[in-house]
């Protein structure tokens, strides 16, 4: 893919103005992102932290404070939403109660002035694409499901052919067993259509699941941009490792560190090894490592382990084979909850003094194979790099 970018904000700041007293909400905080031709792009964090204002000025329905956007290598300062090559779905759809299907998705052709037979082509064929059937075109919008109707809005919003389409939680409105078939129809259609998608949403997996890069945006501000699996997987604030899955959040103090290793004493009897990112740590600094659950592999303390193959070992020999592995990072403790969740089984450990960790074994096999009683002592172990050291 030719990596053109389509848009660019610049130090983007938007404040609202409170009724009457001089109170400023900063909406938007001083955003910058540059958005590729033809990516899924989202917008993912809280409600209230800013992506509808966001998306609302990339419309056009609202100007910046400060700052720029650009489109397509344009600033489109006081452009009008009707001149600039996007258009918008929204979570409530908005179509014309009064107008059937088929006119909904022409009413923006026909503003444009495109005449009557090629509108009603156009239309046809979009409505199509989303899988309304003929027969239904001269249907108002109440004959439809919820589901249908935010596929006539998609329809009313691609036939225009934009550049660029903006959703703002589109799914939202929608159960979830819908939400996850229009997610995968979303993704296609994009590919298809090779149009720029910026979806907002504040569902963790829904950006996931349907993203190129995703933005996570607290309190107006983007915190982190990446792919899913960047994001995921090496988070650079508590609050993305935090708002993205489950994390285990450790606190302690740097006892060492090297290039990308640093050894974190929990308390007098525990220091763990984590990887960082960070530049100028120092020893002594006060620091929070982060580790995901499934990251995290348990056996018994005692007596025999089963692996994946059926054989056996010794727990005590199988203990010393891993610790020979310099990456790995072990620690005895107690199972203090034990909760069986289908798929997995979640267990939180107590260690050290006074330390919690919650992990997540999937139930494959026997039950009996892998489970842990309440009160069992048990290590546990995970690869040093999937322990993340953060800062803030
Ligand atoms: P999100 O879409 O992430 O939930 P919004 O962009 O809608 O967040 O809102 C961000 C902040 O700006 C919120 O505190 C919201 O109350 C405020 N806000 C949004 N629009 C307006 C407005 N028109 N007038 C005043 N405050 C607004
Ligand atoms: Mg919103």
């Amino acid at each position: 893919m030719s990596q053109q970018v389509d848009i660019e904000l610049r130090n983007v700041i938007k404040e609202f103005t409170g009724r009457g007293s001089d109170s400023h909400t900063r909406a938007v905080d001083n955003i910058s992102l540059t958005i590729d031709r033809g990516e899924f792009f989202s917008l993912l964090g809280p409600s209230g932290c800013g992506k509808t204002t966001t998306l609302r000025m990339i419309a056009g329905f609202e100007e910046p404070n400060s700052g720029e956007i650009l489109l397509r290598g344009k600033p489109v300062q006081n452009v009008p939403p009707f001149h600039r090559p996007v258009n918008t779905v929204f979570q409530d759809y908005a179509l014309f109660p009064h107008m059937s299907a088929i006119q909904n998705v022409m009413f923006g052709l026909e503003m444009e002035g495109v005449a009557r037979q090629e509108a009603l082509k156009r239309a046809g064929e979009a409505l199509e694409m989303v899988r309304i059937l003929p027969a239904q075109f001269n249907r108002p919008p109440r004959q439809f499901s919820g589901g249908q109707q935010q596929r006539i809005a998609l329809a009313r919003a691609l036939v225009k052919r934009p550049a660029v389409l903006l959703l703002d939680e589109p799914l939202g409105a929608l159960d979830l067993k819908l939400r996850k078939e229009m997610q995968y129809e979303l993704i296609n259609m994009q590919k298809e259509l090779a149009i720029t998608f910026i979806y907002v949403t504040h569902d963790q997996e829904e950006a996931l699941t349907m993203s190129d890069r995703i933005a996570v945006m607290n309190l107006g501000k983007v915190l982190q941009v990446g792919s899913p699996e960047e994001i995921y997987e090496t988070p650079t604030t508590r609050f993305v490792a935090d708002f993205i899955g489950e994390t285990n959040f450790l606190t302690g103090r740097i006892e060492d560190f090297d290039g990308k290793c640093a050894t974190v004493r929990l308390d007098a009897s525990t220091a763990i090894r984590a990887s960082h990112l960070e530049e100028g740590l120092a020893n002594g600094q006060d620091v929070i490592v982060a580790i995901r659950p499934e990251k995290i592999n348990i056996f018994a303390a005692q007596g025999v382990v089963k692996m994946d193959d059926g054989r056996t070992e010794n727990a005590v020999e199988y203990k010393q084979k891993l610790l020979a592995d310099p990456d790995i990072v072990m620690v005895e403790g107690v199972v203090d909850y034990a909760n069986y969740i289908g798929t997995d089984t979640r267990y939180t450990i107590r260690f050290g003094e006074g330390q919690k960790m919650v992990m997540r074994e999937q139930n494959f096999g026997l039950r009996s194979d892998t489970y842990y009683e309440v009160g069992s002592v048990v290590n546990i172990f995970w690869d040093y790099e999937t322990a993340r050291l953060l800062t803030h």
